[in-house]
């Protein structure tokens, strides 16, 4: 029989019902049906919440060929560790790693660009259920469930970032750190650490000062910037100290990209 139209994406063995039964003594089994297994992928990917403008971040196109050898050294590293992360994802003895990544660098390095590439690598190859979420739309999200008309209440918000597989929680530090937002970022990492489910951080700020580390005299940086203050002065002791269990840092100190693509556009 010729399918209607909007009939091809009824699955014929359940008839759209996601469930079969199979046959037994009595009155039957339900099982859930392979099509429930079939475009999961695709399926958890939009799930996720990436942002439109990060969707198409992937290794592939992300590009280490920065104008200094340094920069070009330090991609090339990220891109490595975070594929290794990928790779070491599942334990030998079941279940999944509990450590996540935490990218730091200025602005434009492309933390967001990797930590996203991870994450829908883990989607795609291990089914995760995986969210990202920016922090600063995060905390305007929870603000708005205490207007008395809001539909979802501050739990609505947060549990599904508290119980996401593996979480992107994109700028770290970004908002002002008053006591109510140390409050709601320390339930986040606490309930995540507490649960062994694995965090991809991305940071502006510095775990540690500029004198520690090599000087990078290749890039313009400001004091004021962000990428010059230290994430101590951004989030709690007891945060921070949780934030080196939960994930390994990965330094990225390279040019701004979204600068270089338009120098490189003016130049032609
Ligand atoms: P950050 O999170 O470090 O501020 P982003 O990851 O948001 O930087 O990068 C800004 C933009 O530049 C994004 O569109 C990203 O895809 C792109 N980008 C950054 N670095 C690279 C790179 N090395 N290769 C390709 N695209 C990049």
């Amino acid at each position: 029989m010729p399918l209607e139209a909007g009939q091809e994406d009824i699955c014929p063995e359940c008839e759209g019902r996601g469930w079969v039964i199979e046959q037994d003594s009595g009155a039957g089994t339900a099982r859930r049906c392979g099509c429930r297994f079939q475009n999961l992928g695709p399926r958890l990917l939009e799930a996720a919440g990436i942002p439109a403008r990060y969707r198409n971040c992937s290794f592939k196109n992300f590009d280490i060929n920065a104008p200094s050898p340094a920069a070009k050294d330090q991609l090339l590293q990220a891109k490595t560790v975070s594929q290794h992360y990928l790779d070491g994802f599942l334990k030998p003895e079941g279940g999944f790693t509990e450590t996540g990544l935490l990218y730091i660098g200025s602005p434009g390095v492309g933390k967001t660009h990797l930590a996203v590439a991870v994450l829908k690598s883990l989607i795609e190859r291990f089914h995760v259920r995986g969210l990202f979420v920016d922090f600063t739309a995060l905390i305007h999200q929870i603000q708005s469930t205490f207007d008395p008309g809001s539909p979802d209440s501050k739990r609505d918000v947060l549990d599904p970032v508290v119980n996401a597989e593996v979480l992107v929680l994109d700028e770290l530090g970004a908002q002002k750190p008053t006591p109510w937002v140390n409050e709601i970022l320390y339930l986040i990492m606490n309930s995540r650490y507490t649960k062994r489910l694995p965090t991809l951080f991305t940071t502006n700020f510095r775990l540690e000062s500029e004198s520690a580390t090599a000087p990078h005299d290749h890039l313009d940086r400001t004091p004021s910037s962000s990428s010059f203050q230290l994430l101590s002065s951004r989030i709690s002791p007891n945060l921070l100290s949780r934030l080196y269990e939960m994930a390994r840092p990965v330094a990225i100190e390279a040019e701004d990209f979204r600068r270089e693509v338009q120098m490189q556009k003016h130049r032609f």
